[in-house]
């Protein structure tokens, strides 16, 4: 049986909780345990691939087809553990079920309520498909104190209870704050946090304590006292430099080790973490820098870019490079003349996005980068506009548009209506729902040989993750190619274009598939790895 760890967050929120749990996960991972780590939203979508990427951050896309949250992408870089569908849940998943079992007649005779049905399949979700696992990290989003969470704060209590003593920890994380004026740390917030969490009947076992300063003992002691929480186990978790420091940081201060001892497990104090202090001596210490431009809409918040900013930072790592981001919006590019800024950059990466808005400030990305050499990288959108970009210049479609876009002009970017996956069909209409119905989660891809994806990838056959409702038109292929692009990369049955590259230009490739879901620390995505390298040609910077 998996003994299950509860991360659950006070205080304020944006505390870290997700990079604490993919950490702790790394950690006992190095101890040769095999973790599963999931996360529980309470919000009432039922994913969150319907929310804007500027409310929610960035929505991570699982092999198997699941549009979850970006602390998802946190756990699998840390462990690279491959998350499933069943790792995520949100309040509103649970209540959709609850409510076709309803209405099935699952409970006849019988009065539903949140207490005990819908704490029910909160823990069934808990407990379900875990025995691939020793431990299972389940982090509860949100803030305790929230009204919305409360029926997951009770169904981890009812688990604290029902499981095994020795099967179940509480790890809480709060925020230590840091008083200038005063010159003092503050403890109060956390023994309020505590006090909460102890009202709804959870008492923690560990803390772990968000500071921008050192606690000292005697805070820690203060702390300890006040929540009865045993003194080793408050535990300083300080803002680092790398998010890769974390692991590193949390096993210096006891972490994992009293994760063991509260398990009653056996445990030496030592462990090798060779592989992170490296990764880390690596990260800090970059021979030069170049300027990567990402022009997208959602700039105003990069958690909406998570992974792809990870995976920069991965293949600045793996070219001993920093890589600076220079945010441009792609709403105002136009407005502001934003290819000034282009001047001083060596890479443009065009992300995904959604909608007409911000187009024509990527699409004039896409041209600046084309006729200037610059290497361009456009993922999924910043696929399709480049070949709108294309068909409008260089094949002299000039009225060339997507149907997501405008009813308008020639399609050669379309609405995907039918596509396969494996041996099932998958249709679409205009007229369905647009929750999790795009073309979603790992699909192969053949690569053709002498292309730059083939040199890239060093293979014919790979696959990647997809989010995607619209595709580039098949019956335009013959004549963009005519023109000068080649569709280096298609599906199996080479129906859909999954890569797209300008053999006429230094280094210029668009991809319709998410590149950025599956680049990890110790192993950069090959194409950003490339993408960089480009950039470090282009810069005058040798590896
Ligand atoms: N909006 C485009 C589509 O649905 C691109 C999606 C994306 O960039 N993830 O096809």
């Amino acid at each position: 049986m998996a003994r299950f760890i509860f991360i659950t967050g006070g205080v304020v929120s944006s505390l870290g909780k997700g990079l604490a749990s993919a950490s702790l996960g790394a950690l006992l991972q190095a101890r040769g345990y095999k973790v599963r780590l999931r996360k529980l939203d309470p919000y009432l979508n039922v994913d969150p691939g319907t929310m804007s990427p500027t409310q929610h951050g960035e929505v991570f896309v699982t092999d198997d087809g699941a549009e979850t949250d970006l602390d998802l992408g946190h756990y699998e870089r840390f462990t690279d553990v491959t998350a499933r569908k069943g790792d995520n849940v949100t309040t509103g998943q649970i209540y959709s079920d609850l409510i076709t079992k309803e209405r099935r007649g699952d409970y006849l005779g019988g009065t539903v309520q949140v207490i005990p049905h819908v704490t029910d399949l909160i823990k069934e979700f808990i407990l379900n498909d875990t025995d691939d696992a020793d431990f299972i990290l389940c982090e509860i989003g949100g803030t305790v104190g929230d009204i919305e969470a409360l029926p997951f704060f009770e169904s981890i209590r009812q688990l604290g209870y029902e499981l095994d003593r020795n099967n179940a920890v509480f790890v809480h994380l709060t925020l230590v704050p840091y008083l200038s004026a005063a010159k003092e740390l503050k403890t109060k917030p956390t023994q309020h946090s505590v006090k909460e969490l102890r009202s709804i009947g959870i008492q923690p076992d560990i803390l772990l304590c968000r500071s921008e300063k050192e606690i000292p003992e005697n805070e820690k002691r203060k702390i300890a006292l006040f929540s009865n929480v045993p003194e080793d186990c408050v535990i300083t978790a300080p803002d680092l430099k790398s998010i890769y420091q974390v692991p590193l940081r949390y096993h210096r201060e006891g972490f994992d080790v009293q994760i063991l001892k509260r398990f009653g497990l056996p445990y030496q104090e030592k462990l090798n973490l060779d592989k992170w202090e490296k990764l880390v001596e690596n990260d800090l210490s970059p021979k030069g820098e170049v300027n990567i431009a990402i022009v997208g809409k959602y700039t105003g918040l990069s958690d909406a870019y998570k992974s792809l900013v990870e995976s920069l930072h991965h293949a600045g790592m793996a070219n001993n490079i920093k890589v600076k981001i220079s945010w441009i919006n792609s709403r105002t590019f136009l407005l502001e003349n934003s290819t000034k800024k282009l001047k001083e950059v060596h890479g443009i990466l065009v992300p995904g996005g959604f909608g007409s808005d911000g187009v024509k400030g990527k699409i004039a990305a896409a041209t600046y980068a084309r006729e200037n050499n610059i290497p361009y990288f456009g993922i999924c959108l910043g696929m399709q506009v480049a070949v709108i970009e294309a068909a409008r210049n260089l094949a002299g479609i000039k009225d060339a548009n997507s149907s997501e876009f405008t009813e308008d002009g020639t399609h050669v970017v379309g609405l995907m209506t039918e596509w396969s996956r494996g041996s099932l069909i998958e249709y679409r209409k205009k007229t369905g729902d647009l929750g999790g119905t795009m073309r979603l989660g790992n699909y192969d891809c053949s690569i053709k040989p002498n292309t730059l994806a083939r040199l890239i990838y060093g293979k014919a056959k790979i696959n990647e993750r997809h989010r995607h409702r619209y595709e580039v038109n098949v019956d335009y292929v013959e004549q963009l190619e005519k023109s000068g692009l080649k569709f280096s990369g298609t599906s199996p049955d080479g129906t859909l274009p999954e890569i797209v590259e300008n053999p006429n230009h230094p280094w210029f490739i668009g991809v319709q598939f998410h590149p950025e879901f599956k680049s990890r620390p110790f192993c950069a995505h090959p194409i950003f790895k490339a993408f960089v390298k480009a950039a470090m040609d282009l810069s005058g910077l040798q590896k």
